[in-house]
């Protein structure tokens, strides 16, 4: 049992099992023997590269049963403390512990009770674990595990000043784990001073897509991007599918089309509730909904087994995001795919994308579709020499606007 090998307990080797984890993804393999020991770890490593497990199962190793809370794992969104909190229970089934998540969106006093009613480890977010804190219903004082996840991503979202307060609020004495994408200095502040002698463990280039993500441009007038989507989605009879958009208002609209056009889609943006959220989710992880059209800000948030297209209806303009979003699919050893539709206007976007990935990306045309406009889809042009496409107003716009910015 590779599990074992890494030094875990029966039980939990016997989890991994049963999930169907026939070995330790590498974050696994190199951060798990040495949290065991106690170690505190840095771990660079995006969502999908098995870095929850690599944090929950030596954490509930190394904690005893006791219904008082040993291990505070803090994460940036209500969907990953869902997603978390999910690992959590479902491995402590196998060890006895008892595990739930706080976070904010839903009703403050059942959450309340049932940490008072006791448990061992703790999933939160920043916002509703102070509320916690300051109403005195929960107690940080026997806390032996922090874990901050997505560290990077918590001060994207400006919730430096709570952890911090937070990490105040903990023992001195206690084992640390900072998870991030990115270990900027920036990022290591946070919990400056507070590690002992980390162990800095780095999977992947993080701002690398997964080498399995099949990726391809699809470049089409602005005014087409809806017919082509459709086209594409039924063509290829994908179901399964996550398309992103820029806004939240494009996404909303974007889902009213299709569904129009007689694909079932749903919508995951920061404007919905957390009930429609979780509705969304668990609507498309059933099948419900062929299609989830989401925005950037719950793109790293999202785990669904399976998904075998993610489609950027828009290119984002952060580069980075491009990386977040495709990493939805090929979720561990799936192979995926990833489609981005270019309009003139975001030949500017792109070429930041090629160049933190470090190479460019193929660009296809979907045969039998009748495109229209001022495009000339060429497969053979470059990136670099996009200020010769046919229409290129758009792009010298960007460049602008971007050299602005610089
Ligand atoms: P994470 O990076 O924690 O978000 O995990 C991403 C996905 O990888 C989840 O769907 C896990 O169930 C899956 N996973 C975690 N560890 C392994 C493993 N050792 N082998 C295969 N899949 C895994």
């Amino acid at each position: 049992m590779s599990f074992k090998r890494l030094g875990l307990m029966l039980p939990l080797a016997e989890w991994a099992e049963t999930m169907g984890y026939s070995e330790p993804t590498p974050i696994q393999e190199k951060a798990i023997p040495q949290a065991l020991v106690g170690r505190d770890i840095i771990g660079c490593a995006q969502t999908g590269t098995g870095k929850t497990a690599a944090f929950v199962l030596p954490t509930l190793q190394r904690i005893t049963r006791s219904k008082v809370i040993k291990a505070l794992i803090v994460t940036p969104t209500r969907e990953l403390a869902t997603q978390i909190e999910e690992v959590v229970c479902s491995c402590a089934g196998y060890t006895n512990h008892r595990a739930m998540a706080v976070y904010g969106g839903v009703p403050y006093a059942p959450q309340a009770r049932k940490v008072r009613r006791g448990i061992d480890v703790l999933v939160a977010t920043p916002g509703r674990l102070l509320d916690m804190m300051r109403r005195g219903d929960v107690d940080l004082s026997a806390i032996e595990i922090f874990i901050l996840d997505e560290a990077d991503r918590m001060l994207d979202m400006g919730f430096l000043p709570d952890v911090k307060r937070i990490i105040k609020a903990l023992p001195q004495k206690r084992q640390s784990m900072l998870f991030s994408a990115t270990v900027s200095p920036r990022v290591l502040d946070v919990i400056n001073g507070t590690l002992n002698e980390p162990l800095y463990v780095e999977v992947g280039r993080p701002a690398t897509p997964v080498k399995a993500i099949k990726q391809a441009i699809y470049p089409v007038n602005a005014m087409q991007k809806h017919d082509l989507l459709v086209e594409l989605l039924k063509r290829r009879g994908l179901d399964r599918v996550i398309v992103f958009t820029r806004t939240k208002r494009r996404a909303d609209f974007l889902s009213r089309v299709l569904s129009r056009r007689g694909v079932t889609a749903t919508i995951m943006h920061s404007d919905r509730s957390q009930s429609q959220r979780q509705a969304a989710l668990a609507g498309f992880k059933s099948g419900r909904f062929r299609v989830l059209v989401a925005t950037d800000i719950v793109s790293r948030g999202i785990d669904v087994d399976g998904i075998s297209h993610v489609i950027n209806f828009d290119i984002p303009s952060n580069p980075e995001d491009y990386v977040h979003r495709i990493g939805r699919t090929a979720r561990a050893s799936a192979d995926g795919i990833a489609i981005s539709f270019l309009s003139n206007e975001e030949i500017g976007n792109l070429r930041d994308i090629e160049s933190l990935i470090g190479h460019r990306i193929k660009r296809e045309q979907l045969t039998g579709f009748e495109y229209t406009g001022q495009f000339v889809p060429n497969q053979n042009r470059t990136a670099n020499v996009a200020t010769k496409v046919a229409y290129d107003g758009g792009a010298r716009r960007g460049m602008k606007r971007r050299a602005k910015r610089r």
